[in-house]
């Protein structure tokens, strides 16, 4: 057996290793009737929704996979990483029932700057291997004449929470939940608001043509040449809208969908390409996308604005009239676009 991790950082502690697999390998290992159960605990982790482009895997995967496993045999959990899905979507963990949740309250409220673990009691005994210990998350230590100390075991979260824990947030979250309620009302709702969001900006973005009938913008996976995404995304910010670039934190999707394979990234590297860095289109292909990101508070003019932005800057009405400064002549301009819902 193998341990499965595709949060990437995690792959650097999986002591057998790590494997990606593809929606239909992930099917294929749920669909199986008997997995070889096994003494080394094995960790299946997933985004419920990648912020990335914003698709959502399917979340029955988390009791799924538990029952290919069998319940109880071996330790074999699941690690749903909620933290963009929870900003635009109610999630039901009691149905759903991951081994462990990740997910960001300052996505959903914008402050405060807190996350969150949930742990689902009985896979918690995974989490006891930690080593190092911080202050508040032990009954006893003795510093010195002898190594000794008993960590916190009333309950899971004592032992887990290392040093003084962020109080006023924590305080501030109560109010963040009230008002959050008070101003968007459920998550039901907010929800559809951004869906309905996403499918105007994704048939406004789609449909868009310069002059010579040739798409503006491309959505994921069409090729085209390319305004540098740093440059529209800097433009942008003096027009107040904000975009996010890059690989957005998602190496391995945006490898995948930018078709970079792990050799073209190693040459990146060496001719000095960093995370951050500005070097948007490598050997005439692009490093990276830019990413449209709705929430709560979005509103269909703040999509009207981007794609007026767009239009004014970065479409051609004519061959000859180019009113454009930053369009290069002749060329077709692509904005790659994804989008968050
Ligand atoms: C934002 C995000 C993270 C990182 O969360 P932070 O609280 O900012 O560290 C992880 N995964 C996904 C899918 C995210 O959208």
């Amino acid at each position: 057996m193998w341990t499965r991790i595709r949060v990437l950082g995690m792959r650097e502690v999986a002591k057998i290793g790590y494997q990606c697999l593809s929606d239909g390998d992930m099917e294929d290992w749920i669909s199986k009737p008997y997995v070889e159960p096994s003494s080394t605990p094995t960790l299946f982790a997933f985004p419920a929704q990648t912020n990335l482009n914003g698709r959502r895997p399917p979340l029955r995967w988390c009791r799924q996979i538990c029952a290919a496993a069998g319940e109880g045999e071996g330790d074999f959990s699941s690690l749903l990483d909620a933290a963009s899905f929870v900003s635009t979507a109610p999630l039901h963990v009691n149905e759903i029932a991951p081994g462990f949740v990740a997910l960001s309250f300052y996505k959903i409220f914008g402050c405060p700057d807190l996350g969150a673990l949930i742990v689902r009691k009985s896979g918690a005994h995974a989490l006891h291997g930690r080593k190092v210990f911080g202050g508040g998350t032990v009954d006893m230590v003795i510093a010195s004449g002898e190594k000794w100390h008993v960590k916190k075991q009333t309950s899971i979260h004592e032992g887990l929470e290392d040093g003084t824990l962020p109080f006023h947030n924590i305080m501030a979250l109560d109010a963040a939940l009230d008002t959050h309620k008070r101003l968007h009302g459920s998550m039901a709702s907010i929800s559809a608001h951004t869906g309905w969001l996403a499918k105007e900006a994704y048939d406004v973005f789609s449909t868009l043509r310069q002059f010579n009938g040739t798409k503006a913008c491309h959505m994921l996976n069409i090729r085209g040449d390319w305004i540098p995404k740093t440059e529209i995304e800097k433009v942008a910010a003096t027009r107040n809208i904000h975009l996010c670039s890059g690989s957005v934190c998602n190496p391995g999707g945006t490898a995948c969908s930018l078709r970079w394979a792990h050799t073209d990234l190693r040459r990146h590297y060496v001719a000095g390409l960093r995370c951050g860095a500005d070097h948007d289109v490598l050997e005439g292909r692009p490093t990276g996308v830019l990413r449209i990101s709705l929430g709560a508070m979005t509103s269909l003019e703040d999509i009207q604005s981007l794609v007026h932005f767009i239009r004014e800057l970065y479409m051609k009405k004519t061959p000859h009239k180019d009113r454009s400064s930053l369009c290069s002549s002749g060329k077709q301009q692509v904005l790659r676009a994804s989008l968050l819902c």
